[in-house]
């Protein structure tokens, strides 16, 4: 029987990406290798993503990009993947019910309890960044491997303003309070980031296959020049129409291009920028 509170089922909310698959590679635009190539999901599957690149990846470099997509895909955006349905390869493994931190009494400590999935006040959260390292004009950039300084955290649910819904949620469950959770793993989404603005520019532009710093990077190896290429924006801007956007510019000082990336955009989640240095993006056109 449906709560006075039931969350409106969102299923549908978001729209789709439109599908697109680029010509095939035919080798690692990561490594170089022949072997065992598979399809590149520019954006992952998982979160809605339809652009493809077909023969791509090796089976070497696609276990470690896998390895950090599925971390992002689980702890940041598991929950909401579940509450927008975005597309999942094990469906049947969704957990009906979730773990909330609760006190039921002011004094009592914190504990969990299992809330229904439908009334689970889920969290989002992107890091912020600075300005990538790469277009600010300082004497020497400071490699520091990935930091945010401050995260964006939204309730996930857009029909619902937040605190009421945790308000209602706890009066629902007889408890005093409850502390809703969310994690940011910012190496993993800074190399998701990587990974995303590397092969799209590959996809869009054709790019030599050459181990620069963003390679290693998209592929979780080195990330100590990480917010070299990596940034975001300040200040956010309006929610877009789109699931994701993604789009190339020219950065003309030293003829870098400039991806410009939002995941999630229609949630009026923050801007990134990821710098794809000259030298990875000439000589496969030419
Ligand atoms: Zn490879």
């Amino acid at each position: 029987m449906p709560t006075p509170n039931a969350v409106p089922p969102l299923h549908g909310y978001l729209p789709s990406q439109a599908a697109h698959t680029y010509k095939a590679v035919g080798r690692c635009i990561y490594c170089g290798s022949t072997h065992q190539l598979s399809d590149e999901h520019i954006i992952p599957l998982g979160l809605g993503g339809r652009l493809v690149l077909p023969e791509a990846s090796c089976s070497i470099c696609s276990t470690k990009t896998s390895r950090f997509e599925r971390t992002c895909l689980r702890t940041m955006y598991g929950p909401l993947r579940m509450l927008y349905d975005l597309p999942t390869r094990r469906k049947k493994g969704r957990p009906e019910t979730l773990q909330l931190k609760v006190k039921r009494t002011e004094a009592s400590e914190w504990e969990y309890v299992q809330v229904a999935q439908e009334r689970y006040p889920f969290l989002i959260t992107f890091p912020y960044f600075e300005a990538p390292g790469a277009l600010t004009v300082v004497e020497k950039f400071e490699a520091t491997g990935p930091v945010t300084q401050r995260l964006w955290i939204r309730g996930a649910s857009p029909h619902h303003d937040f605190h009421e819904l945790l308000q209602s949620l706890a009066e629902e469950l007889g408890v005093h309070s409850l502390m809703p959770e969310s994690k940011a793993e910012v190496s993993a989404f800074c190399s998701l980031l990587a990974k995303i603005a590397f092969s799209y520019t590959v996809a869009e532009r054709g790019v030599a296959v050459e181990r620069s710093g963003l390679a290693s990077i998209a592929l979780g190896e080195n990330m100590q020049n990480c917010m070299h290429y990596i940034g975001s924006v300040e200040k956010d801007e309006p929610p877009s129409v789109f699931l994701h956007e993604l789009s190339l510019g020219h950065h003309t000082r030293d003829d870098s291009i400039l991806v410009r990336l939002r995941l999630l955009a229609k949630l009026g989640t923050p801007t990134y920028f990821v710098v794809v240095p000259s030298q990875t993006h000439r000589s496969m056109t030419e």
